[in-house]
């Protein structure tokens, strides 16, 4: 607790001393895990929820550590947040999800996504290079801007400065595309929305959940789905789990979404298989 000294802290809480030391091993590894090569992207099917078939991936990274095996997010995003080790693993990321997306397009065009979705922290878009990075990830794999949607968290535009908006706009002019990310958490009103240079809103999970047994989240939704319509902004839908939400989505007017229905993250080698499998879901 705070205020206490460290002999108190030492004798009562030898769990937290244990997990203390625990992050900072963590933090020191995530630092040198880049280099180590031992971040992998899995990919998940966004899907056209009314004809199934796959429109584009989520990249997901996953970070193979030497000793605790595969880790997801949960365990390092917020830690490498914190550190700025994000910012590394994001361009690492970026270029390695553009990379992956040239390649499926060359070996198999039928069964390769036609976009991949990249996430974006806040503090790695906040770097005056993050444009010149993008630019450069297209320009390295030879992707075509279209095949880039960059998700960008609501938080980061709630407290835009100018030069964010302008950023946003610099990256639309390349031809990629913008998300916001898990939209509903952070409480952006939605008429804010009319003045952002985005392409796309991702209905966040939570809401998603209770969609089919909520009145109240089925009429959040639904006027998400209307007000994106109407600002000729894409929806994809996240977290969907079953054919019930699936079906009250596609009920609201919902064109995308993602979710275990449809496939869990998958590594690049399965992503073929799953594109070809999951129009048929
Ligand atoms: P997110 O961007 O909201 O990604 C969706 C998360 O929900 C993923 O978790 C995905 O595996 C999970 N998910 C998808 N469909 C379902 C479903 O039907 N049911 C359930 N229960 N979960 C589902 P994951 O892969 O653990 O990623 C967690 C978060 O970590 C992501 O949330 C994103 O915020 C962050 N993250 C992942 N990769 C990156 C990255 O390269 N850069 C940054 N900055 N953040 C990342
Ligand atoms: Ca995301
Ligand atoms: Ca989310
Ligand atoms: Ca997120």
């Amino acid at each position: 607790a705070k205020g206490a000294g460290k002999g108190d802290w030492k004798r009562y809480r030898p769990d937290l001393q244990t997990a203390m030391i625990e992050r900072s091993a963590l933090r020191q590894a995530l630092h040198e895990a880049v280099e180590r090569e031992q971040f992998v992207l899995h990919y998940q099917p966004i899907v056209d929820l009314l004809a199934g078939a796959v429109v584009g991936v989520e990249a997901l990274v996953r970070w193979q550590h030497p000793e605790r095996g595969l880790l997801g997010p949960y365990h390092f995003i917020e830690l490498a947040e914190e550190s700025g080790a994000i910012v590394g693993i994001g361009g690492w990321a970026l270029r390695e999800a553009l990379h992956r997306c040239v390649r499926w397009q060359r070996d198999d065009p039928a069964a390769a996504p036609a976009y991949v979705s990249v996430n974006v922290s806040a503090r790695q878009f906040r770097r005056p290079d993050f444009v010149g990075q993008v630019r450069a990830a297209l320009d390295g794999t030879g992707a075509a801007p279209a095949a880039l949607l960059l998700e960008i968290t609501e938080s980061l535009v709630l407290h835009d400065t100018e030069q964010v908006l302008a950023d946003l706009r610099e990256l639309r002019g390349l031809g990629v595309r913008i998300a916001i990310d898990d939209f509903g958490t952070g409480y952006s009103s939605l008429s804010y929305l009319r003045h952002l240079p985005v392409d796309v809103l991702k209905i966040d999970k939570s809401f998603i959940d209770d969609v089919v047994h909520s009145d109240r989240q089925a009429a959040l939704v639904a006027a998400i789905v209307t007000l994106a319509r109407d600002l000729g902004l894409t929806v994809v839908a996240e977290g969907i789990e079953d054919a019930g939400q699936r079906a009250a989505l596609i009920g609201m007017g919902c064109p995308y979404g993602q979710g275990y229905l449809f496939s869990k993250p998958v590594p690049p080698e399965q992503v073929p298989a799953t594109i070809t499998a999951t129009v048929a879901a």
